[in-house]
């Protein structure tokens, strides 16, 4: 066991990178990639790939490359490149001088389609894609040969010149690889290399009017970089052959592809389509909104890097795909936070509380400690008066069994300051509670009787003159059920939104240590949770988000766990 815990057991794509330094492979080099297209913003599901490339990277001392797949005119843009930067940058990762981008190999892609065509091995078909799909056949039913196949290598150069000089329509050809209509592998059955697409791209501009498919440009771009181990989710698996007949039939470096299962969360939906469905349809107010499983979502959040990379360290990798719960990425957040945050009064639904016999003039300042966790972080003064906010939910006229904050006739604690007595209850016309009196005990100073005397409940509170109104923005899962994808027939993925994910409440109210904290900053709310300053904060107009609450309803799961580790899951 402490062996174990001295060195981790190696996941099996560490037992692979390991094995081949020991043979001696690419000389014991590493280099890995992080390929996303930038077709959206990234996700939580990116951060694991990520964390495991650069990981990887820094680990056996190699490089991990940033590589913009930028294939599809249509879908890509500038914004998703630079948001895809300050995300990686931000999760704590450094590409170095290693940034690339597919399109930057779009003229040697097309040579060796050009090979591929004076091999034999590549030819031009004039089937609509209609046809085509037709033509491929199914799981299990083989493909038919196209009837343009046997088109001679001069034919096919010169159609494939004339293509690339913009002589056809968009969908009237397509160049294709010559393999194998009746492969069990679909991808084997005469894939499309080059469509046409007269589409400006946004690096390239005008200067193609074809484009070469994903399948074609991933596994080449990982060559031309000389990538040592291209690690992929399972969904590739099948495509390994296809790539593997490339790099073969142009004799050019083999990566070696290796596939692990992606990350898939509780109460979130992963796949960029469904997130750009998300913005641009206004269920959320963009790619960054708070309630978003993207990086971008999780900053804006209150999310650290450090809880994001923990999390990551902790699902691992595995070989099959599963999905985790949403409580532990939550979990690893709150055990960065308790750590680092420093702790805060605020009151989110004020009640107010006037103590008859403090001073009316007077205000004291007494001293909170910042940071329970943290010692170095110091203790700070805050502002008590004579009339105070504290929470609605912190009193009940008529408590319930088990009620232990403040009743009529009750003590309870103000925290760091002192022991009051409900006296009196005031209503308006409604019934509705607008205040409370109380009396207090000035010997309790600092919130302890010197006669030894307990109270129960100890609640927080701010003074009323010194306090900052506030809007606070809760958060819950953005859908309503562990599956969002589970759903009656004829529906789809929004049906299962969660009509409740965002509260706003604009009558809150927190210690004036908070004054003019800048955006980013996060705080415990004690009792509350974890709060964040929102970007659309201003000095006169502070937002927090709440990050999280306390509740960790994963300790409890994990203690529940304790026995049964879980199966077929290695720790990065
Ligand atoms: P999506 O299905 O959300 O559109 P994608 O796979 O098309 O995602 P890419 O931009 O191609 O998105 O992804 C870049 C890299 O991130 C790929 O190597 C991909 O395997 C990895 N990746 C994407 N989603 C996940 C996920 N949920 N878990 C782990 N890795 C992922
Ligand atoms: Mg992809």
């Amino acid at each position: 066991m402490a062996e174990n815990e001295a060195k981790p057991a190696l996941n099996f794509i560490e037992q692979i990178i390991e094995a081949d330094r020991k043979t001696g492979k690419h000389d014991g080099r590493v280099a890995t990639r992080f390929p996303p297209e930038p077709n959206g913003y990234l996700h939580i599901g990116h951060a694991k790939s990520i964390c495991l490339n650069f990981g990887l990277a820094q680990k056996y001392g190699g490089v991990c490359h940033l590589r913009f797949d930028d294939t599809n005119p249509i879908k890509e843009e500038q914004e998703y490149i630079d948001s895809i930067k300050t995300d990686v940058r931000w999760l704590g990762f450094d590409w170095g001088r290693h940034e690339y981008y597919a399109s930057d190999y779009f003229e040697q892609l097309h040579a060796w389609a050009v090979q591929l065509i004076q091999a034999g091995k590549a030819y031009v078909c004039d089937l609509t894609a209609e046809q085509t799909r037709e033509h491929r056949g199914t799981l299990t039913k083989p493909g038919k040969d196209s009837p343009y196949r046997t088109r001679s290598v001069e034919e096919n150069l010169d159609l494939f010149a004339r293509m690339r000089q913009g002589e056809f329509p968009d969908g009237s050809r397509t160049l294709r690889a010559k393999i194998d209509m009746a492969s069990p592998n679909l991808n084997l059955r005469d894939p499309v290399l080059y469509r046409i697409l007269h589409a400006s791209h946004h690096r390239t501009g005008d200067a193609w009017c074809i484009y070469p498919m994903y399948d074609f440009a991933h596994g080449q771009s990982d060559s031309v970089e000389r990538i040592t181990h291209s690690i992929c989710t399972l969904e590739f698996e099948n495509h390994r052959p296809l790539y593997d007949w490339f790099v073969r039939e142009l004799g050019i470096f083999a990566p070696r592809q290796i596939e692990f299962a992606r990350l898939n969360l509780t109460y979130t939906v992963m796949s960029k389509r469904k997130l750009l469905n998300l913005v641009q349809a206004r269920h959320v107010r963009g790619w960054d909104d708070p309630r978003m499983p993207t990086i971008s979502g999780l900053r804006r959040r209150g999310y650290t890097p450090e809880a994001i990379r923990e999390f990551c360290r902790r699902v691992g990798v595995a070989k099959f795909d599963g999905v985790n719960d949403i409580a532990l990425l939550e979990h690893c957040l709150r055990e960065d936070l308790n750590k680092r945050a420093p702790r805060v009064m605020g009151v989110l639904r004020p009640l107010r509380l006037i103590i008859d016999n403090y001073p009316v003039d007077q205000t004291e300042e007494l001293t909170a400690i910042n940071n329970p966790e943290d010692a170095s972080a110091g203790t700070r003064a805050v502002p008590f008066s004579r009339m105070l906010y504290i929470e609605q939910d912190d009193f009940r006229e008529d408590p319930p069994r088990k009620f232990f904050r403040l009743a009529p006739g009750r003590e309870v604690r103000l925290r760091y300051a002192y022991f009051v007595t409900c006296t009196d209850v005031i209503k308006d016309g409604n019934g509705e509670i607008i205040e409370i009196h109380c009396t207090y005990d000035p010997a309790t100073r600092g919130g302890d009787a010197p006669d030894g005397r307990k109270v129960k409940g100890t609640i927080h509170w701010v003074s009323a003159a010194h306090a900052r109104r506030v809007e606070v923005r809760l958060y819950d899962h953005l859908f309503t059920v562990p599956n969002p994808d589970d759903v009656e027939n004829g529906k789809d993925f929004t049906s299962n939104l969660n009509p409740n994910s965002l509260e706003k409440l604009t009558e809150s109210f927190v210690e004036p240590s908070l004054a003019g904290a800048a955006p980013g900053s996060r705080y415990q709310f004690e009792r509350h949770g974890y709060f964040c300053v929102d970007p659309d904060s201003t000095v006169d107009a502070p937002v927090f988000n709440r990050t999280v609450s306390l509740r960790d309803s994963w300790a409890k799961i994990e203690k529940g766990q304790e026995a049964k580790p879980n199966q077929g899951e290695t720790t990065l």
